[in-house]
């Protein structure tokens, strides 16, 4: 296992563009963490300098307390699994586990004991003598998990190693891989696009955008307490509903709103006369109001989709859309007015200059 610090890193690429701006972060041992955000936001770039791939071009990487800027990728400890899993295609699941441990020049009965444990954890035992071929896609990447996990490292490096998976295959490998991770306990980084991986998967996520980190949290404190209106659009699907307006005498007002703020913000006389962003998860709101404690909305029903466990509702609130996931007994008409309640310690406001969230004395939950 290993301890990783980051401190104010930063990559910019040969061609001049800044691709990590001033990342800091510090990783104990063990953790599993995600790092996510939308393509071309920095993930991979911060992995590959974590692998030695890529040199960092200012700030300090510490593993356990080591300077590694310069490490080699050999001296790292460091077991990679990237999206596309190659494997050799002429060696059995058997030689493709081995392949790296034979290189070495590793004892052939080493090789052996090491190959059936890493099968056995991967449940890989009874499919060592097929070839790639004969192998489904979810079999041939845990074939690349193992690959990477048959050599002792203290950490464990995923590029999106699921996206080439279909949906019901993806399901099945997060829980393997948080299973393999509790098992085997390195530090693992794993980077993904997924919010949802993300979140079913990490101890904590770190959430990118255009190189920087916007938040890094546990799921239940970035899903309850968004910092700013990034981390708030981007975790929870479908994603946060917002409602744009400016504060007037502690209010917000549009043409089919008018919600006092005193109950959900700490200073409403901070931000009279600001722009904000009034906000709200699709399904925490009710469909009644189960005590006083809530905003009554009422919207212009648009669309309504039976998921089963829950209908989606589209709706208008005067001229912004919104989306509402409701009990589908509660399922409104099309083309209906339909009321619907947000509990305030369920609605956030958002500063829309700063975009950070407004303080709140809400217990979320
Ligand atoms: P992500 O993994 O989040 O999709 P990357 O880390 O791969 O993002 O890329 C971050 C940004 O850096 C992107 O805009 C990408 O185009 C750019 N980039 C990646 N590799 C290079 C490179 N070798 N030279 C210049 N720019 C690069």
């Amino acid at each position: 296992m290993a301890h990783l610090i980051f401190k104010d890193i930063n990559k910019v690429y040969p061609n001049g563009f800044h691709a990590v701006h001033d990342f800091n972060l510090e990783i104990a041992d063990g953790e599993f963490i995600c790092l996510v955000g939308s393509s071309g936001c920095g993930k991979s770039t911060t992995l590959r300098m974590v692998a030695g791939l890529e040199d960092i071009t200012a700030g300090e990487f510490y593993i356990d307390g080591v300077l590694a800027n310069q490490m080699s990728s050999r001296d790292r400890g460091i077991a990679m699994v990237f999206q596309s899993y190659a494997l050799y295609p002429h060696l059995t699941v058997y030689e493709n586990l081995a392949f790296g441990l034979t290189l070495e020049g590793i004892d052939a009965d080493v090789i052996d004991e090491k190959v059936k444990a890493t099968a056995k954890i991967l449940g890989l035992t009874d499919y060592l003598e097929r070839f790639p071929r004969a192998l489904s896609g979810g079999q041939c990447q845990r074939v690349a998990v193992g690959r990477a996990l048959i050599r002792k490292v203290n950490i464990f490096l995923m590029d999106e190693p699921l996206s080439n998976l279909d949906a019901k295959q993806r399901v099945t490998m997060r829980s393997e891989i948080k299973q393999i991770h509790r098992s085997v306990g390195a530090t693992t980084i794993y980077v993904t696009h997924d919010q949802t991986e993300a979140m079913t998967m990490s101890d904590r996520i770190v959430v990118m955008n255009a190189g920087r980190i916007q938040q890094v949290g546990t799921p239940y404190e970035l899903y309850f307490h968004p910092q700013n209106l990034f981390v708030a659009g981007f975790i929870g699907e479908p994603p946060m509903n917002f409602i744009r307006s400016t504060v007037e005498n502690g209010h917000i007002k549009t043409a089919a709103l008018d919600l006092d703020l005193a109950p959900i913000v700490k200073d409403v006389k901070a931000i009279e006369g600001k722009k904000v962003v009034f906000a709200f998860r699709p399904e925490a709101i009710e469909t009644e109001p189960k005590d006083k404690n809530s905003y009554a909305i009422k919207s212009q029903v648009e669309l309504t989709e039976l998921l089963g466990d829950t209908t989606n509702v589209y709706a208008n609130v005067g001229d912004v859309n919104v989306i509402l996931k409701v009990n589908p007994h509660k399922t409104p008409a099309m083309g209906s007015e339909f009321t619907f309640y947000v509990p305030h310690h369920a609605a956030y406001v958002f500063d829309e200059e700063t975009e950070q969230v407004v303080e709140s004395d809400q217990k979320r939950h």
